[in-house]
């Protein structure tokens, strides 16, 4: 064959193939998965993603415990009363309080009382699955918006109640999050969705020993190759206990990606060593929340 030819053909090959894993790379994380940031609104509960459907992705995707919360919160306590689907998908629900009833309340909840009273309200009531372990997520797009009142006054109830916050913030509102209240267990959800440099992430998880970080959506976290970066690699083997992995199926094509979001969950956490992996996978999950061993289908 001439030399163009094989060129010619070497492109159209390389344009048709999807990346696969070269022969180099680490096997997969093959063990259970916490997912730490999944949402079941209602556009999802009442569309194209019932029940059954959410419950049979997270079992294909050997996702053990998931993190739920929705907006409104109909979607994470209609998962928390399924305790047979969710038994037989093997999947442990760990219930959390959204803020927000519907759109409008994502840019205003930090200052509206009325958020506060609904929060407490579910808190009183609970779930099928047992009590509310969390507040959120919630979402502050300026950084001064976490000193407003309610956000304050939830922070501090978080506090005292021993209930964890997932929190989609920017590295400047943690610091006046935990301000608030200095022993909270909050995860930042994105671990910096703004791309927040990873020297600045490690100096807010060694100034504050109750954050961790969700990876979702994190830029840098992995290269085109799909592997971690070299920066991430460290930062994940320095804090191996700081770190969840989440879906943040905030869209319905997230829901639609959930099979392929956790196969690439696995595909990096196989480049770490076995313990950091299934800590980050799993571990840091169970450990946050009390669980015992994973659940099997
Ligand atoms: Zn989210």
């Amino acid at each position: 064959m001439r030399r163009w030819m094989i060129k010619f053909l070497g492109a159209l090959v390389s344009a048709a193939m999807p990346v696969l894993p070269s022969a180099a790379e680490p096997a997969a994380y093959a063990g259970p998965l916490f997912d730490a940031h999944l949402h079941y609104n209602v556009e999802a509960a009442q569309g194209p993603h019932p029940l059954d459907d959410v419950l049979g992705r997270m079992q294909r995707s050997g996702v053990r415990a998931i993190v739920a919360n929705s907006r409104p919160n109909d979607g994470s306590k209609a998962l928390a009363a399924a305790s047979e689907a969710t038994r037989r998908a093997g999947v442990t629900v760990v219930p959390f309080v959204r803020l927000y009833r519907h759109r409008d309340d994502y840019t205003n909840w930090f200052r509206d009382p009325s958020i506060e009273a609904m929060v407490r309200t579910e808190l009183a009531a609970g779930t099928a699955a047992g009590p509310y372990r969390g507040l959120g997520e919630f979402h502050l797009y300026e950084s001064a918006n976490a000193n407003g009142p309610v956000a304050r006054s939830l922070m501090q109830l978080a506090e005292q109640r021993d209930l964890v916050v997932l929190a989609h913030v920017d590295d400047a509102a943690i610091g006046l999050l935990f301000a608030h209240a200095p022993r909270a267990r909050l995860i930042w959800a994105h671990t910096g969705i703004g791309g927040t440099p990873v020297e600045r992430v490690r100096a807010l998880l060694r100034a504050h020993p109750t954050l961790m970080g969700e990876l979702s959506y994190r830029p840098g976290l992995t290269a085109a190759d799909g592997q971690l970066s070299p920066e991430w690699r460290a930062l994940l083997t320095e804090f191996p206990k700081r770190f969840l992995i989440g879906s943040d199926t905030w869209i319905n094509a997230r829901w639609q990606a959930y099979e392929q979001l956790m196969a690439e969950a696995r595909r990096w956490l196989g480049g770490l060593d076995a313990k950091t992996a299934g800590l980050i996978a799993w571990g840091n999950g169970a450990r946050l929340f009390g669980l015992g061993e994973p659940r099997q289908p």
